[in-house]
């Protein structure tokens, strides 16, 4: 099968590659890619500015399909399923990130993408365990984003609180500052997206009902939360 894979350390290092196709062990799926999105970490992976395995497939914002299972009792309740995947593989399971169910920051967890082969591929295998099923009538191209979502979600909703009524700032207008002002939205929150005078026609673009765009930058104190979402 077709796959990218970062082959060796050091600045790119990249190339698309032909690699055997993997077969799922005990309680492991073998997943069909329908979508894998291409993170910021990606691009660190590629310039070396990320710890990785090599040679390893990247990608971890995966989309697939549950083609094959790794032990039968998994087959009923997962086969053809449409899954989002955790992006860890393996974590120690005994750290105090790990037995606090924060295993996505255990220090020896092991991740799809930079030290298991990962989503930009035809194929790739995930542990049973880290699947979650996407709802009928989320489109593909919706439902592949649900990891950055989901680390917008974390960051403001579990790390902080948006309450209904508060004033949030988010400076950036990317893809992570957009789903951080949808999120903030969908919180109740009155939303400031702001950008630099580049960003002028994307930000017009991205204002709506809740979501106020700016290319000045508000000083964030004037706000209950302020969100850097711009490098
Ligand atoms: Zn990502
Ligand atoms: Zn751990």
């Amino acid at each position: 099968m077709k796959a990218v894979v970062k082959y060796a350390a050091g600045a790119e290092h990249v190339k698309l590659r032909e690699i055997p196709e993997p077969t799922p062990g005990p309680g492991q799926v073998l997943l069909e890619v329908i979508y894998t999105g291409v993170c910021g970490t990606d691009l660190h992976v590629m310039r070396d500015e990320y710890k990785v395995n090599p040679p390893v497939v990247m990608g971890h914002e995966v989309l697939g399909r549950v083609i094959e299972v790794g032990s039968v009792e998994d087959a009923d309740l997962w086969l053809g399923k449409r899954v989002v995947t955790e992006t860890f593989f393996r974590c120690c399971e005994r750290c105090e990130m790990c037995r606090a169910g924060r295993r996505n920051m255990c220090e020896e967890r092991e991740s799809i993408g930079s030290f298991r082969d990962g989503g930009f591929a035809e194929k790739l295998i995930v542990p049973v365990l880290n699947l979650h099923e996407v709802p009928a009538g989320v489109p593909d191209e919706i439902a592949a984003l649900a990891e950055p979502l989901a680390c917008t979600c974390h960051a403001l909703l579990l790390q902080s609180s948006i309450k209904a009524g508060q004033t949030v700032l988010v400076t950036g207008p990317g893809p992570m500052g957009y789903l951080a002002a949808q999120v903030s939205r969908a919180s109740g929150a009155r939303v400031t997206l702001a950008g630099i005078s580049a960003d002028a026609e994307k930000l017009a673009r991205l204002a709506s009902d809740g979501i106020t765009t700016t290319t000045e930058t508000p000083p964030e104190l004037a706000f209950d939360v302020a969100m850097r979402c711009a490098r």
